[in-house]
């Protein structure tokens, strides 16, 4: 359930946003009174994202953004579109955007693992220093980043190595950030998603799907909206003395 607008009047960048846990994230936000710049690679699945967001509070206003999170250029670009649509530099940030190119190890190619490495890896960073270096330029401290990573990133996973690396690296980016940026008010945390029905697991077969949700404790694969929930929480002032964190949102998977 939504609190009321505990995101008055803050500006949010949801990476990812035209698809699963990204469109769900950006939604929570937008009920809790965030405006949101929903970004994706196509923009047209970030547009299907706007029509779904809340306007409740004046001036709530959102916009959609294409960008290629991997790219440092693509990236400075939508900083500064995001900052001239709005007037304002975004203080939420929440990199959902990622891929999978599952392969065994042995049969890995190289492009398969930069480019895992490069979206879900290389875009926290980018977009975590662009959104803090707008903190810092505009001399008022405070922010929340949220990376999501995966509890495949702690345990491992067949077919994933190159997924698996990017996502315990996204652990160690967070953590890092977090002592680094605290001094400027930024906190960062990471979300550790388990298995959550979105167009990401629908490639997974049915029965690697049933499986994995046999042994989770809570008996069901998790919703995007069970991520989002962390993911408000994470950005509003209710979590002021968290950062540095991973918050597992797996029904207690791997426990
Ligand atoms: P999803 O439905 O596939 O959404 C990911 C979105 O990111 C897609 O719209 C995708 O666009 C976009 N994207 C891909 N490359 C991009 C790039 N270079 N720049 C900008 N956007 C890009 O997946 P999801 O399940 O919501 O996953 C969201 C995040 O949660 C990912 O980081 C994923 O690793 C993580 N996660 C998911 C699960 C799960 O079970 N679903 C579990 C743990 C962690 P295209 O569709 O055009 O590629």
């Amino acid at each position: 359930m939504a609190a009321p607008f505990r995101l008055k009047s803050m500006l949010a960048l949801v990476t990812g946003g035209g698809s699963g846990i990204g469109r769900a994230v950006s939604q929570r936000l937008s009920l809790e009174g965030a405006s949101v710049a929903v970004v994706d690679l196509d923009v047209s699945s970030a547009i299907e994202t706007l029509q779904m967001l809340s306007r409740g509070l004046p001036g709530q206003e959102h916009e959609a953004f294409a960008a290629d999170v991997s790219q440092l250029q693509s990236v400075e670009a939508l900083i500064e579109q995001v900052q001239s649509r709005f007037s304002l530099s975004p203080r939420i940030a929440v990199n959902s955007a990622g891929i999978t190119r599952d392969e065994f190890l042995l049969r890995l190619s190289e492009e398969s693992f930069d480019s895992v490495l490069s979206v879900n890896l290389k875009g926290p960073f980018l977009i975590t220093q662009a959104v803090a270096r707008a903190v810092v330029a505009s001399g008022q401290n405070g922010g929340s980043i949220i990376n999501i990573g995966s509890i495949v990133g702690k345990v491992g996973n067949l077919g994933q190595s190159n997924y698996a690396a990017s996502k315990a690296g996204v652990e160690g980016l967070t953590r890092t950030a977090a002592k680094e940026l605290a001094r400027f008010g930024i906190r960062c945390n990471t979300v550790v998603p388990g298995f959550i029905s979105t167009p990401m697991t629908q490639r997974v077969p049915q029965k690697v799907l049933d499986k994995f949700a046999g042994m989770i404790p809570l008996g069901r694969l998790g919703d995007p909206e069970d991520v989002a929930d962390v993911c408000a929480f994470l950005a509003s002032d209710d979590s002021k003395y968290i950062t540095g964190a991973s918050i597992e949102v797996t029904g207690g998977l791997f426990l």
